[in-house]
C-alpha cells in the first residue's frame, strides 16, 4: 500500500541550537499532542532544571506522540543523552549540550513511539502557529499530579482506558506498517539506543523529587 507522502515537516532544535533535526507530521500515523502531568515527567524536567522553560503552570510537559521514524537528528546527534528515573523507566531522551528535553520512548525501538516534547521544536521555523501545525492540544492526562491552581486545567485524573487503547492501536498499526525502524534513538544494527541511559541513583531522584514536589511556576 502506498503510504501518503507528509503534507509538513518542522524542525527540531535545542536551546544552544548545537543539536537539530526535523520531523514530519503524517496525518495516517494518527499523532496526538498533549500534556503529561504525571510526576515523573515532571521529574525528568527537574532533573534537567529546565522547569521554568518547559513546564506550563499546572507542571504539565506537551508532547507530541509520533512514530520514531519520522524523527532525524541530522546535526549533533552526538549531543543525545538518556536518563532513566529507575531501572525500568522510560528511556528519556535529552540535548546533553544544554539540557534541552527532546522525547521520551520504551526501551525498545519495536515499539515505534516518541513521545516527542514540543518545547524542542523550533517555533522561529515554522510558518504557522503550532495548532495550525500539529493540531489542537487534546485533553491532558495524569492531572492528579498537577501543581498550582487547578481551576484551568484540562487533564484526566488518571489517563483512560480508552485513551490506552487507542494510543496502543496506533502502535500496533505503525509496527504493522514497518514504521519502527530507522529510529533516531536506537541503532538500526543492534536494537541499542543510541546513547547509553544513565539510571538515576536512588539518592539522585531523592534530590530530583524534593526540587520537583518544592516547585511552584515562577518560585525555584
Ligand atoms: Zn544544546
Ligand atoms: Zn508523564
Amino acid at each position: 500500500m502506498a503510504e501518503k507522502l507528509p503534507t509538513k515537516s518542522f524542525q527540531i532544535k535545542c536551546s544552544c541550537g548545537a543539536l537539530q533535526g526535523s520531523a514530519d507530521v503524517v496525518p495516517a500515523d494518527g499523532n496526538s499532542r498533549l500534556s503529561c502531568y504525571c510526576d515523573d515527567c515532571q521529574s525528568f524536567v527537574h532533573f534537567l532544571g529546565r522547569a521554568a522553560e518547559v513546564l506550563d503552570g499546572n507542571g504539565g510537559t506537551e508532547v507530541y506522540q509520533m512514530a520514531p521514524v519520522r524523527v532525524q537528528i541530522g546535526h549533533g546527534s552526538e549531543h543525545l543523552g538518556c536518563v532513566r528515573l529507575r531501572p525500568k523507566g522510560l528511556l528519556r531522551w535529552y540535548a546533553t549540550c544544554c539540557n534541552t528535553p527532546l522525547g521520551n520512548t520504551v526501551a525498545t525501538q519495536q515499539v515505534p513511539f516518541v513521545g516527542l516534547v514540543t518545547a524542542c521544536i523550533d517555533q522561529t521555523a515554522i510558518g504557522e502557529s503550532l495548532d495550525a501545525l500539529l493540531g489542537p492540544p487534546k485533553k491532558g492526562v495524569h492531572g492528579r499530579f498537577a501543581k498550582g491552581d487547578r481551576s484551568g486545567l484540562n487533564a484526566y485524573e488518571k489517563a483512560p482506558l480508552g485513551m490506552i487503547f487507542s494510543a496502543l492501536g496506533k502502535i500496533l498499526m505503525r509496527r504493522l506498517r514497518g514504521a519502527h525502524k530507522p529510529s533516531p534513538f536506537f541503532d538500526g544494527e543492534t536494537g541499542a539506543p543510541v546513547a547509553e541511559p544513565k539510571v538515576l541513583s536512588e539518592a539522585e531522584l531523592r534530590e530530583v523529587e524534593g526540587r520537583r514536589d518544592s516547585w511552584v511556576e515562577g518560585r525555584l
